[in-house]
């Protein structure tokens, strides 16, 4: 067994035998994403994707819940320059309207989902407790998502004039109807819900979460890696003629135009919303 638990750390990664699992650590709120977690993030996915003694990558988070999405509290870190890897753009830092939120967007957002998405190993998101807004990019980008029975899926950003989040992947993953009322309402969708229709592949309770995906992750691991590889292709192929991909980019540009119309009007980029506000707007549509 391999560790690093550096407490200061803001993602974890440790390896039993050929099963990795990267671990968010920002528990004291509630796995929030700001761009220092996502870098490193990516670095645990690529460190996995490098390490030929890994087959199956868990994707978990500390605490109650798996992830708060993105971090638009105190700690937010939207001026701070970010290593780019996904995409070719050049830095947020220094421009301004419109073409700062989409060069720091295309990258950090879209650009790394799209990049785990497409790492050579399955994945399985270990979900608990909230799954929110980002959090459920980050639960998308994983192959397989395993959940506790207090796990819910959210995603309220309709109440920041937003069309959804960046990586919208809701119609793939929910289907058509289950992505309306999830982004009409802002109300939660269960762990169990979310089984029925096929987006979550177990649900177990809290105290059975981490032991169900291990023994999940270890049968994936016997089978040939490169089988793998090759079969998560091939329906990731299948999900992108199924207009993934391109259905993606059309709702980016739509974000993109409702951060700025929220500008226009006088409201900021996120409709005027911020953590507290989100959190009152949250208690109400549960
Ligand atoms: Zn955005």
């Amino acid at each position: 067994m391999s560790a690093t638990e550096n407490p200061q750390d803001l993602v974890l990664l440790e390896r039993v035998d050929a099963v990795a699992k990267i671990t968010l650590n920002r528990p004291e709120v509630r796995n929030a994403q700001n761009g220092a977690l996502l870098t490193q993030l990516d670095d645990a996915f690529v460190a996995v994707a490098e390490d030929d003694d890994v087959v199956v990558v868990m994707l978990g988070a500390a605490g109650d819940h798996f992830s708060a999405g993105h971090d638009i509290g105190r700690t937010r870190d939207a001026e701070i320059a970010f290593p780019r890897r996904a995409t070719l753009q050049p830095s947020h830092v220094g421009r301004v309207g419109a073409e700062q939120r989409w060069t720091r967007e295309s990258e950090l957002y879209l650009g790394l989902c799209r990049r785990w998405r497409a790492l050579p190993k399955p994945t399985i998101a270990v979900v608990q407790g909230a799954c929110a807004g980002a959090g459920l990019m980050l639960a998308w980008c994983c192959d397989l998502i395993v959940a506790s029975d207090d796990a819910y899926f959210v995603d309220p950003v309709v109440r920041m004039g937003v069309p959804g989040v960046e990586f919208f992947a809701h119609p793939w993953a929910l289907g058509s109807r289950i992505a309306k009322e999830m982004l009409f309402t802002g109300s939660p969708i269960s762990a169990e819900r979310a089984r029925e229709v096929g987006m979550v592949a177990r649900v177990v309770a809290r105290d059975q979460l981490d032991g169900t995906a291990q023994e999940l992750a270890s049968r994936i691991a016997a089978m040939p890696p490169f089988a793998l590889q090759l079969a998560k292709y091939a329906v990731n192929h299948a999900e992108d003629l199924m207009g993934l991909n391109v259905g993606v980019d059309a709702a980016f540009g739509l974000h993109h135009l409702a951060h700025s119309n929220n500008v226009e009007i006088g409201l900021g980029s996120i409709g005027g919303m911020d953590a507290g506000s989100m959190s009152r707007f949250n208690k109400e549509s549960s």
